[in-house]
C-alpha cells in the first residue's frame, strides 16, 4: 500500500525542482501518494495570514509528513516567515542537516583529499526565533532569547539518538556559554545530563567561534554537532559551503507528530522560471525522507544514481566543470533516472 504524504511545491524555483525530484521518485517506483497542499507566498497575498489554507494545515496534520519546496516570505513588518511558522506550529524541534563530500562536486577539501561526513542538529523553535523584539527608545532595540530545559532536552536527546543510529562515535555541543551563561549555560548543562544515557558516544563541547575556525580548517575531525537555533543556522550554512554550497544541503525538520523535509536553500528568485536550478538538495532531502519512512531500498537506489550522475561530471550551472556544458533541471533529473 502506498504511503500518503503532503507535498507543497513552494515558490520561485520550488515547482521546477519538486517536479524533477518527483519524476525521479516515479522512475524508481517509490510507493508514495501525494496530496498537494496550498502553501506559499501567493496564499499570504490571498489573505491567509499563515501563508497556507486551512485545508493545507489539516492535510499536513493528518498525514504527518510534508515534503516542501522553498517558500518566499513577503518582505516587511507584520509578516512571519512561513517556514518559521510551520516549524513552530508543528513543534518540529530538531533540524537535521547532513553534509558530505560528493564526488564530482569540487571543493577545497575534496581537492585536498579530505572527506567530509558531518551532521548538524540545530534546535529549531526556541532562541531568538520567537522574534520577541521591541524598541525601548527610538535609539535602543531589545530582543529576547528564550532557551528552556525541556526544549533543549528534546533536541539534544534527538541528536544523541541520531548519532547512535548513524553509528557515529562523537557528538559535540557548540555554544557560547562563556558569555551567555544562563541561556547557553542551560543548553550545555542539559547536553551533559543527556550524554550520561549514551555512554558509547563521546560527548564534548566547543565554543562556537572556535568551532567555526576548526570547521573551515579541519572539518574532518567532527562527526555530529548540536547547537541552539541561531548559532546552528549560521554554522549549518557554513557547513553547506564546505561541501559545495546550498545546492547540496538537505534538511529535515523533525517533530514527534509531524516532520518536514526540504532543501536548505531558498526560492532563488534570480534564476526562477528559467528551468536551470539544481535539484540535488531537494533530492537529498527526499532521500532522507524515504529513509525516515522506512524505504531504505529506494533511498539507496536513488542516492547511488545521484552519486554516479555527479561522478560522471553531469552538472547544473551552479557547480561543476565549466568546460562541460551545464544541464538544465530536467536534463539533470533525466540523467539520474537513466542511472537508476
Ligand atoms: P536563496 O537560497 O534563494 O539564493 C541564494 C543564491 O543561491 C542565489 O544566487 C540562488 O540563485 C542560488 N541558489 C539557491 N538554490 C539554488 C539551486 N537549487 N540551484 C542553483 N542555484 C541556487 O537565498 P535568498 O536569495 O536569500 O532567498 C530568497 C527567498 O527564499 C527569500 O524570500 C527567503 O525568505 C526564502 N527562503 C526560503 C527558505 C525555505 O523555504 N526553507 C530558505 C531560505 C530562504
Amino acid at each position: 500500500m502506498k504511503t500518503k504524504i503532503a507535498v507543497a511545491n513552494g515558490d520561485g524555483i520550488g515547482p521546477e525542482i519538486m517536479s524533477a525530484v518527483l519524476s525521479i521518485f516515479e522512475a524508481s517506483n517509490v510507493q508514495l501518494e501525494y496530496e498537494f497542499v496550498e502553501m506559499g507566498k501567493s496564499y499570504f497575498d490571498a489573505g491567509h495570514s499563515t501563508g497556507m489554507t486551512a485545508l493545507a494545515k489539516e492535510t499536513i496534520e493528518k498525514l504527518g509528513i510534508l515534503f516542501k519546496g522553498p517558500m518566499e516570505t513577503p518582505k516587511g513588518k507584520g509578516v512571519k516567515s512561513i517556514n518559521v511558522t510551520a516549524r513552530k506550529v508543528w513543534n518540529t524541534y530538531a533540524n537535521q542537516r547532513d553534509f558530505r563530500t560528493l564526488n564530482g562536486v569540487d571543493t577545497v577539501f575534496s581537492k585536498a583529499g579530505i572527506p567530509i561526513n558531518l551532521t548538524i542538529i540545530r534546535e529549531n523553535i526556541e532562541d531568538t526565533y520567537g522574534g520577541i523584539e521591541h524598541l525601548l527608545t527610538y535609539d535602543v532595540a531589545v530582543g529576547r532569547r528564550i532557551i528552556t530545559r525541556p526544549g533543549s532536552e528534546q533536541v539534544i536527546r534527538y541528536a544523541f539518538e541520531m548519532a547512535r543510529r548513524k553509528g557515529y562515535t562523537k557528538l559535540a555541543c557548540g555554544h557560547k556559554a562563556n558569555i551567555m551563561k544562563l541561556t547557553d549555560g542551560m543548553f550545555l548543562e542539559v547536553f551533559y545530563e543527556v550524554a550520561k544515557d549514551f555512554p558509547e558516544i563521546e560527548a564534548s563541547d566547543i565554543i562556537v567561534d572556535d568551532l567555526c575556525m576548526k570547521l573551515v580548517s579541519r572539518p574532518e575531525i567532527f562527526q555530529s554537532i548540536v547547537l541552539t537555533n541561531l548559532q546552528g543556522d549560521i554554522v549549518s550554512d557554513l557547513c553547506a559551503g564546505l561541501v559545495g554550497g546550498l545546492g547540496f544541503a538537505p534538511s529535515a525538520n523533525i517533530g514527534d507528530n509531524i516532520s518536514i523535509f526540504e532543501a536548505v536553500h531558498g526560492t532563488a528568485p534570480d534564476i526562477a522560471g528559467k528551468g536551470i536550478a539544481n535539484p540535488t538538495a531537494l533530492l537529498l532531502s527526499g532521500i532522507s525522507m524515504l529513509r525516515f519512512l522506512g524505504d531504505s531500498a529506494n533511498a539507496a537506489r536513488i542516492e547511488n544514481a545521484l552519486l554516479y550522475t555527479l561522478e560522471q561530471g553531469i552538472h547544473t550551472g551552479d557547480f561543476g566543470d565549466k568546460s562541460v556544458p551545464a544541464s538544465n533541471t530536467t536534463e539533470f533529473a533525466n540523467a539520474v533516472i537513466a542511472n537508476l
